[in-house]
């Protein structure tokens, strides 16, 4: 739990996700003292993505400093269908790896629902197996979608109250926007999801206690879409250039945005570093998993 009383509160993803690795790691380290086997992740890329490339190459960094076993694979981006699900069959046979990711987005000639659908259920850290969103939707334990763990992170370590909130996501997309929708709902939220279609969005989000923009758009949310006193959650990373430099921002006017709220999530520096941290617990989560099967 953090106490901080600054208006708005800055929610510090690189924080929140210390905190997460500094309990995975303490897990991990009675593994180890046991004699035990490791957690282990395998992660495979396919094309030469540079912003894919710098995610990919940050999970296998947290992945080693943590003591867990890592692999990752990185394949051409002419790599067909059937040699990446014969890869990925291989991992799911290999039993010193308990999280397989594949990072998306694919190249276009790959079909990743297919390819997402042919990773074990067990092994699926990115919570995007349809065996793991239908537990989600049923409320059962299962691996969750690391984004949306991350922002229910956030919200946890900041003791920021859900239960009977008004909540609104914007966007409704299978990664982020409904499994954080759902997650929301079960802490009690009461949960609008917004989309491209929604008719008077701002109106939508004016009523929102906590809003979260996953939209991919940058600076979209506006100061005069915000009620006084809202919660904000801002998952976008939009590489936008600005006075001749490349720079990293959210889709919410953050500069504008920020005074009117009474907590609110930086980009970078929000959602971005917990992402991370949740899929090194989920890995964990995961081979707790099977070591219970
Ligand atoms: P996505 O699949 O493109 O979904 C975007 C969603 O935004 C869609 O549901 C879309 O509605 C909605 N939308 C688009 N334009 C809109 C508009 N004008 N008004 C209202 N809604 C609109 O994107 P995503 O994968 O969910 O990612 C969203 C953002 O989060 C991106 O910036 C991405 O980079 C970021 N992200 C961050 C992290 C992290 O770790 N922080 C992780 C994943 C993604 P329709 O469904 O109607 O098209």
């Amino acid at each position: 739990m953090i106490n901080i009383n600054s208006s708005p509160i800055i929610l510090d993803g690189r924080h929140v996700a210390n905190e997460v690795l500094k309990n995975v790691k303490i897990e991990i380290n009675e593994i180890k003292a046991n004699g035990k086997r490791v957690p282990g992740l395998a992660v495979v890329l396919v094309g030469n993505d540079p912003a894919s490339e710098t995610y990919v190459g940050s999970k296998e960094k947290k992945s080693i400093e943590l003591g867990i076993y890592s692999e990752v694979y990185k394949l051409l981006d002419t790599t067909t269908e059937e040699e990446l699900i014969n890869i990925i069959n291989l991992l799911n046979a290999n039993t010193n790896i308990d999280g397989i990711l594949v990072q998306l987005p694919l190249p276009k000639h790959l079909n990743t629902e297919k390819v997402i659908g042919n990773i074990h259920p067990s092994k699926d850290v990115d919570g995007l197996h349809p065996y793991n969103l239908g537990k989600l939707i049923a409320g059962e334990r299962c691996l969750k979608p690391c984004t949306p763990l991350g922002v229910m992170e956030i919200l946890k370590q900041y003791s920021i109250d859900i239960q009977g909130k008004k909540a609104v996501v914007i966007g409704r997309s299978i990664l982020v926007g409904k499994p954080i929708s759902l997650l929301l709902l079960d802490k009690n939220a009461t949960v609008t999801i917004a989309h491209s279609k929604t008719q008077n969005l701002e109106d939508v989000c004016r009523e929102a206690d906590i809003l979260v923009a996953a939209i991919g758009k940058p600076r979209f949310v506006k100061k005069d879409w915000i009620k006084k006193g809202a919660v904000v959650i801002d998952v976008g990373i939009n590489r936008i250039l600005e006075n001749d430099k490349g720079k990293l921002v959210g889709d919410v006017d953050f500069e504008n945005v920020s005074p009117l709220c009474k907590a609110i999530t930086p980009v970078p520096g929000g959602v971005g570093p917990v992402t991370i941290a949740m899929l090194m617990s989920n890995t964990l989560e995961a081979y707790k998993m099977r070591s219970e099967e």
